[in-house]
């Protein structure tokens, strides 16, 4: 059988030697791999203080986006959940009434748009398989916390503001390479 690791080790019951029965080298042993890393350099940094440079292409928390007069892009058409593997989005859709039309851009809006964030691996496949442009991953981190409940994201949090400068930037992510995926005939998701 070929092994997966050379880390292995095989157990023996042979007799401990008086070395080992008194445990002293394997303390020592023990301590100077402790005392090497205390000197080494850290694996960890002291977030938020310090922040470590993440990769152009980083797939953070998302935003559901306004269009240039501030109405809400989001049709609720489900294109989003449908494409979701970790089925973390949901919705409830709403027909837009007559005066709503500074609020919505669409006749069919989300009333309720939910992303459990506990189920969510950050593939990106919503906002490739959303036709409205209204979905975007950011490179913003989604916040910890000790409890379930506010890890499911609502409009309140997941809609940005309506002040222009107020607005989430989704530039950072949207690099060449990624818009010329999201439009190669050759995938799916553009098809
Ligand atoms: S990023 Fe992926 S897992 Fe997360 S909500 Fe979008 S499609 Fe679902
Ligand atoms: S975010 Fe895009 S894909 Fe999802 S429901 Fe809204 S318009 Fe459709």
């Amino acid at each position: 059988m070929k092994l997966l690791t050379t880390r292995s080790k095989v157990v023996s019951d042979k007799k401990m030697t008086f070395l080992e029965r008194i445990y002293i080298p394997a303390i020592l042993k023990g301590m100077y791999i402790t005392i090497r890393h205390f000197f080494g350099k850290k694996a960890t940094i002291s977030y938020p203080e310090q922040k470590r440079e993440f990769s152009q292409v980083y797939r953070g928390q998302h935003v559901l986006k306004r269009d240039d007069q501030g109405r809400e892009r989001c049709t609720a058409c489900g294109l989003c959940a449908v494409a979701c593997p970790a089925e973390a989005i949901t919705m409830i859709a709403a027909e837009r009434k007559p005066g709503e039309e500074h609020l919505y851009r669409e006749e069919k809006y989300a009333a309720v748009y939910e992303i459990n964030m506990l189920r969510c691996i950050f593939c990106g496949d919503c906002e490739e398989a959303c036709p409205k442009d209204a979905i975007f991953l950011t490179d913003r981190i989604v916040a910890s916390d000790y409890k379930r409940k506010p890890f499911i994201y609502g409009k309140d949090i997941l809609v940005e503001p309506v002040d222009p400068d107020k607005r989430i930037d989704i530039s950072a992510r949207q690099t060449e390479s990624v818009l010329k995926f999201k439009q190669d005939k050759r995938f799916a998701h553009n098809k």
